[in-house]
């Protein structure tokens, strides 16, 4: 089934994320502008998942737990999870590859964890806009472990992405799909990175505002609408080669 899509959604969890993108609003806020699915994808954790995908229950939207993961290279990886055990249980791994900053909210801004009330039950105490030290040429293997998918994200962008940081994306790297802005030109893209040919690729808005976050337009053909399809079909693409 053809699925309207958006799989780079920042909350209130994010220190740059703004108050407003809390679960229950972020999920609501993806219904009114048609999208189908949605991923949750805040920078090193997906601790406010298991909130977003409850509220997305409710909604009729499914949510699929990810993270933005920054590696040791800052390069930022878009990790998709099929449920909440899997990606709480690699967001506990992450945490404990960061290093141990504590956060100051009047500097880099709050990090909240919410429950589908959008009620605070804590602030996350690391601050979590820092790199893992996972490379990016073990991600993709990382991710399958824990039973999920990955693509890097924004390659079009001039920091944090794996063009800009490292020049290139290699067959090595294990991806199957990459994500582009939506300002790139995709058969330009295509042309000048041959590698990038045949792989995925991923339109989202990179949200931290509720503003941001942009009307149904890219789709995706599904199984059916649920994390696990996602999943499941990022990784039956081709590896790039
Ligand atoms: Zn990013
Ligand atoms: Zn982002």
């Amino acid at each position: 089934m053809k699925c309207f899509y958006d799989f780079h959604i920042h909350s209130c969890l994010s220190p740059c994320g703004d108050r407003n993108m809390t679960p229950h609003d972020l999920v609501n806020m993806a219904k009114l502008l048609g999208l189908d699915v949605i991923a949750l994808t805040d920078h090193n954790t997906c601790l406010n998942c298991p909130a977003a995908v409850k509220v997305g229950q409710s909604a009729d939207i499914a949510v699929v737990p990810g993270m933005e993961l920054c590696t040791c290279e800052e390069v930022h990886v878009i990790c998709l999870f099929p449920d909440i055990a899997a990606s709480g249980a690699f967001s506990e791994h992450i945490l404990s590859t960061l290093p141990k900053v504590v956060n100051r909210p009047d500097i880099f801004g709050e990090q909240l964890i919410m429950d589908e009330q959008d009620n605070v039950i804590c602030e996350h105490e690391l601050l979590l806009a820092t790199a893992s030290t996972v490379s990016v040429s073990n991600v993709a293997r990382l991710v399958r472990e824990f039973g999920g998918a990955c693509f890097p994200a924004h390659i079009d962008r001039t920091s944090y992405s794996v063009i800009s940081n490292l020049g290139m994306l290699t067959p090595d790297m294990g991806f199957t799909a990459v994500e582009l802005t939506e300002n790139a030109d995709i058969d330009e893209w295509r042309q000048r990175y041959p590698i990038i040919k045949n792989a995925g690729i991923f339109i989202d808005s990179d949200a931290h505002y509720l503003e941001n976050m942009k009307e149904a337009k890219y789709t995706v053909e599904l199984r059916e609408r649920s994390a696990a399809a996602v999943v499941e079909y990022i990784n039956s693409l081709e590896l790039m080669k």
